[in-house]
């Protein structure tokens, strides 16, 4: 029996913070100068990560996504890949980079059993990319993704966070790229979560201005007819080109979600814009029993109710969802450690 949450949503995916480090600072994530960091003590030990994965394997768990923060900044995680490559629960072992190490890495990511890769790329252009993340790092992120194809991953997405005035006239260029590639672009609205503390309305580009885009420049788009838990809506191109649309401001999928997320301190989050969450690396390390955990987890997940995106989109005169001063006392309030 699926464990299953007061919406009905089945607990399917689980994304796996392995850090709360970044390399970047790109601006609607991080923009700020200084941040909290978790007390280095308190990260899980890639041991600890595989004893909590198994218990979400038990009570449903199949997708595993690891992030950060930047995972790629966590030292030997293709053994941690590796470890949980092994797991016969797992059916889909994923990670989303920002790519800047992964020319490196990708090809001892592969060996070790990742299945899929997701590299972020806002825009193709050096001085911009400068501008935006505040690291002169694109020619790097395009040497991750050429490596991450000779390493032969059959599935590459790439991400890219639309905002007004700083990227949104590059969707085409990215829509060819990515066919080039032979990858799949994403294109994600500009989300207030924690962290987005420069948020503002009119800085989203709706998905209908992207279609919009889209269709005037390739003609119509015919939506991909299927179903899933994934956030993304597809688009199909007049030339059988798909691309991906993460409406999560304007037409948020909240109905749908059915991924937990886990901190790289081990706190179990029920959604993006949740504002706590159950601490499960003190019980593990206390010495709770395997099935004490797996309670807390079930009964965590059968009092879901969390639907964030769709809340959020009922508050007028929105802003950024947390002010600054909370997010300087609390870093499990940002993003960049809840894995985005
Ligand atoms: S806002 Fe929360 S509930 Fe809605 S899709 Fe995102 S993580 Fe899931």
């Amino acid at each position: 029996m699926p464990l299953l949450d007061t919406l009905g949503r089945p607990l399917g995916s689980l994304r796996l913070s392995v850090t709360d480090r970044c390399n970047l600072r790109c601006h609607y994530c991080m923009p700020e100068d200084e941040y909290l960091w978790l007390p280095r003590e308190d990260v899980l030990s890639f041991e600890e990560i595989g004893q909590l994965a198994d218990l979400f394997g038990e009570v449903g768990v199949g997708r595993v996504r690891l992030t950060g923060g930047e995972p790629l900044l966590r030292r030997d995680l293709p053994s941690l890949v590796a470890q949980l490559a092994a797991r016969p629960w797992l059916r889909d072992l994923a990670l989303t980079t920002n790519g800047v190490l992964l020319a490196h890495a990708a090809p001892e990511l592969k060996h070790a059993g990742l299945h899929r890769v997701t590299v972020s790329l806002d825009t193709l252009r050096r001085d911009r990319f400068q501008r935006l993340t505040r690291m002169d790092a694109l020619n790097a992120v395009l040497a991750g993704i050429d490596a991450v194809r000779s390493a032969g991953f059959p599935d590459l997405k790439l991400d890219t966070v639309v905002t007004r005035g700083d990227n949104d006239d590059e969707i085409v260029d990215l829509v060819e790229f990515a066919r080039e590639m032979r990858a799949e672009v994403r294109f994600i609205e500009y989300m207030d979560v924690g962290g987005a503390t420069s948020w503002r309305p009119d800085a989203v580009v709706s998905r209908q201005e992207i279609l919009d885009c889209l269709s005037d420049h390739y003609g119509d788009l015919t939506p991909v007819d299927e179903t899933s838990s994934a956030p993304a809506a597809r688009y199909r191109l007049p030339d059988g080109t798909t691309v991906g649309i993460i409406s999560s401001t304007t037409q948020p999928f909240c109905r749908t979600c059915d991924r937990a997320r886990l901190t790289a301190d081990g706190v179990l989050l029920l959604c993006l814009y949740a504002q706590h969450g159950t601490d499960l690396r003190r019980p593990l390390r206390a010495g709770a029993s395997r099935e004490t955990l797996l309670n807390l987890i079930r009964a965590v997940w059968k009092g879901r109710a969390d639907r964030g995106a769709e809340e959020r989109r009922a508050v007028r005169g929105r802003g950024a969802y947390i002010p600054l001063r909370l997010l300087k006392k609390d870093s499990h309030l940002e993003m960049h450690t809840r894995g985005g």
